[in-house]
């Protein structure tokens, strides 16, 4: 596996595989890497002949009072690991080869960025995903990249750009990894202390609530969703979002006739997590 810090460096050995009618696979991540992002670089093993994985914790989509300088940081880890799933080239660049001086671009995804984490982070957030995902394709040019369905709007704001923006990639979403007691792996789990991990454990019951109760016929949104806050409620957390929303439109939802998002996000001991369940749709 090549480490490369450089868009030049990384072009040339793209290009070299490219000439060769090899197909590109993109896994973009900030690093700091569990299951979920292995599970996303098995996939693009399995899928194409050349595996490019992103590792790069982005400034732009973090806000000023967020946990940019406390991320998990550890890519000698990383690369041992990448290069244990077969991955070819790990793209490790520093922030200023990503945003050099003047660096003045920034895509804005309208309506889906406006609500969940968009709301709850603010607009910088998917401003700052967008442009970087949009950066990093004009690179590597892939193939396809794979994101996690952990992150299921940032999925939707990806789709949205490639099909805008007439971008010549496809977008794979892979299913959630979690933990044998549900909790969503995130690199962010490791600012949990024993109790909080505990506490965590609320977010995925809450979630298996709701999807119970739609699994046995309820429809009901806004039944759903008391179901669900009383798991927070008995956890002790109070979430910063619990919404259902429309799985592709990320309107609000009266029922879950169509294909719903159930989607959280959630202070926990030191983190801030977020998890979701799709309910599928009667059609
Ligand atoms: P991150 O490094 O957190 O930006 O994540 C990089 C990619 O891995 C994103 O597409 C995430 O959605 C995905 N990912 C993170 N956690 C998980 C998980 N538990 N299961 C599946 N994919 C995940």
């Amino acid at each position: 596996m090549k480490i490369l810090r450089t868009i030049p460096e990384v072009r040339e050995a793209v290009g070299e595989a490219r000439a060769k009618q090899r197909t590109v696979g993109l896994v973009p991540t900030m690093g700091a890497f569990h299951e979920g992002h292995l599970s996303l670089m098995r996939r693009a093993r399995q899928e194409n002949d050349l595996v490019v994985v992103s590792l790069f914790v982005n400034p732009t989509q973090f806000a000023p009072n967020e946990d940019l300088s406390t991320y998990p940081r550890d890519e000698a880890r990383d690369a041992a690991q990448a290069e244990a799933e077969g991955v070819d080239i790990l793209f490790a660049p520093a922030p200023d080869e990503v945003y050099p001086h003047g660096f003045a671009t920034s895509i804005h995804v309208a309506g889906i960025t406006d609500v969940l984490d968009g709301a709850s982070r603010g607009a910088h957030h998917f401003d700052g995903v967008a442009t970087v995902v949009t950066k990093l394709f004009g690179i590597v040019r892939p193939d396809v990249a794979y994101f996690g369905q952990k992150d299921a709007q940032q999925v939707l704001v990806v789709r949205r750009v490639v099909r805008d923006l007439d971008l010549d990639v496809r977008i794979e979403a892979c299913p959630i990894v979690r933990e044998v007691d549900g909790l969503a792996m995130s690199s962010r789990n490791v600012y949990l202390d024993p109790a909080a991990r505990q506490q965590a454990t609320a977010l995925n019951r809450a979630l298996d609530a709701a999807q119970a109760l739609h699994d046995g016929g309820e429809r009901d949104a806004g039944s759903i969703r008391i179901a669900a806050l009383k798991v927070f409620k008995d956890a002790g957390i109070h979430p910063e979002y619990l919404e259902l929303r429309d799985a592709e439109t990320l309107e609000p939802v009266a029922d879950t006739t169509r294909d719903t998002l159930i989607a959280v996000a959630a202070r926990v001991g030191a983190a801030r997590l977020i998890d979701n369940h799709l309910l599928k749709g009667d059609a």
